[in-house]
């Protein structure tokens, strides 16, 4: 059983209670974590505080060499992180799993390392010159949610830490002990302070509100629901921090008649069941036109007959349980209530403790929870339509705008429409797929700001002008 403790200025800090946490694919202990009360959070703010002047005062190639040389301290313990997070979040090892996602910590690590931060000309001329400089924020606050959580931490801290900021992080109480591994980790090769981990349930003290309200935190950097990232942009308005809001989706696929259903079948399944649906940005809404409606079906579970779902250790799972029993019962119930009023045409009740099969419903009607709601778990709604015009109507109804994605052999068509789509990302002929070049983030209630790319590095700055 593992026993971790936090990192705070440089030290592993096991904290005076700890928490349990539990292996959603056996209900079996895991290990516990450290439950943080707020003078642990305070200990872990001071110390990023006080690593912030010299970290953000170090020569840009420096900085940019200590975050390249993370990918180094990841690659060193992955098998053992890939381990813990199999154990603690029930993703298969294998598939897009756990493997798949240090593989992911690693190259988001090496190309925000990579990035450039430079000085902007504005103006040089004989009336003076207007130079745009980038500075560091100060203390970034970081908080994750249950999904991804090795990969978010490392798109939250990584950018933080190449411009200069310094980071306290608190991962989701399902799934801390990856968190609190890579984290040991990264923080080994960095100064004391510069990055820092707490863990809490939220039943001591609630840490994520109380790093949102924080005096000493510059910025806070918050991946998870919508109804939590509200609260913490009213918890964030008094000290007006800067803030990135990466929030939940509703996100519509949309099929047009000239798709080969057994051509597209394979990537329309891993677009919605990509880490059991349990994916920010994964198809949560499939549209499919009349004339080849049926003809999807039928290729989908054709596809999804041939995918094993199974404990995660097990190499040849490429699905796991649903994370955790929160997650199970708000999926069991939204399929309970299909399941009344729509078409099953496979799964439809829970399995063994966490597990939840694979399933698909037909012809809901259309005020149906499980096309309007979040479902984030592996249940698709199959929706029919006739004119394309009412199916791009149907995909902006909704009031999250993370993705979308169009699906066509006429690519100038897909482009045309899915330029007309509300939300962040639109993909043609693919869904969900992310890329560390491309900046990443929603419209609408989806949330505020982007990650990744140079506009995702810049969300953790601060712009300063100078007129000489
Ligand atoms: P959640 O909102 O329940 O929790 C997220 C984090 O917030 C956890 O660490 C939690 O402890 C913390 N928290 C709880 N109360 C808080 C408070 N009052 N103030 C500050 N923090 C608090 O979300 P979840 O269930 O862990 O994650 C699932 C959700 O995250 C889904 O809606 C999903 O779409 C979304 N998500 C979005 C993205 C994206 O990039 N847009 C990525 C992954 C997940």
């Amino acid at each position: 059983m593992l026993e971790l403790g936090m990192t705070i200025d440089g030290q592993s800090v096991l904290g005076s209670k700890t928490f349990d946490v539990f292996n959603p694919a056996t209900g079996e202990l895991v290990g516990r974590a450290p439950n943080a009360t707020l003078d642990d959070l305070n200990r872990a703010v001071a110390a990023a505080k006080a690593a912030f002047p010299a970290w953000a005062a170090l020569p840009d190639a420096e900085r940019q060499a200590r975050c390249a040389a993370l990918v180094k301290a990841i690659e060193a313990n992955a098998d053992e992180i890939a381990h813990t997070l199999t154990l603690e979040q029930g993703k298969p090892l294998n598939g897009m799993g756990s493997r798949f996602e240090l593989g992911g910590a690693m190259a988001w690590t090496g190309h925000t390392a990579s990035l450039e931060l430079p000085v902007k000309v504005l103006q040089d001329n004989n009336e003076g010159r207007v130079e745009l400089h980038r500075k560091a924020i100060g203390v970034v606050g970081s908080i994750t949610p249950w999904n991804w959580p090795v990969m978010i931490a490392i798109w939250h801290i990584v950018p933080a830490l190449r411009a200069g900021n310094t980071v306290v992080i608190k991962p989701s109480p399902f799934t801390p002990l990856s968190t609190l591994q890579v984290v040991a980790a990264m923080a080994a090769t960095l100064p004391a302070g510069v990055l820092n981990v707490v863990t809490s349930d939220d039943t001591l003290d609630n840490i994520g509100a109380a790093m949102s309200s924080h005096p000493d935190i510059g910025k806070i950097v918050f991946t998870g629901s919508c109804a939590t990232g509200a609260r913490v942009m009213k918890s964030a308005a008094d000290t007006m921090k800067r803030l990135t809001l990466e929030l939940g989706g509703n996100d519509a696929g949309i099929v047009l008649p000239d798709c080969d259903p057994e051509e597209i079948a394979e990537k329309l399944f891993w677009g919605a069941f990509i880490n059991n649906g349990q994916t920010c940005a994964a198809m949560k809404r499939l549209y499919v036109h009349d004339d080849i409606h049926d003809a999807v079906c039928d290729a989908l579970v054709a596809y999804a007959r041939t995918v094993k779902m199974g404990n995660g250790l097990d190499e040849a799972s490429v699905l796991g349980p649903i994370a955790n029993k929160m997650q199970f019962d708000k999926v069991s119930e939204l399929v309970a209530d299909a399941v009344q009023s729509g078409n099953v045409l496979l799964g439809g009740a829970p399995d063994e403790g966490l597990f939840f099969p694979i399933t698909l419903v037909s012809d809901l009607p259309d005020d149906a929870p499980l096309i309007h709601e979040e479902q984030f778990g592996p249940a698709l709604p199959i929706i029919r339509f006739t004119d394309v015009e009412e199916a791009i109507k149907a995909a902006n109804a909704s009031e999250n705008g993370l993705g979308g994605s169009i699906w066509s052999k006429d690519i100038e068509k897909a482009k045309a429409l899915a330029l007309r789509l509300e939300c962040g990302t639109a993909w043609i002929n693919s869904h969900g797929g992310l890329n560390p070049v491309a900046p990443f983030g929603g419209a609408k209630m989806s949330g505020i700001g982007r990650e990744f790319g140079e506009e995702g590095l810049f969300e953790n700055t601060e712009i300063q002008v100078l007129h000489i």
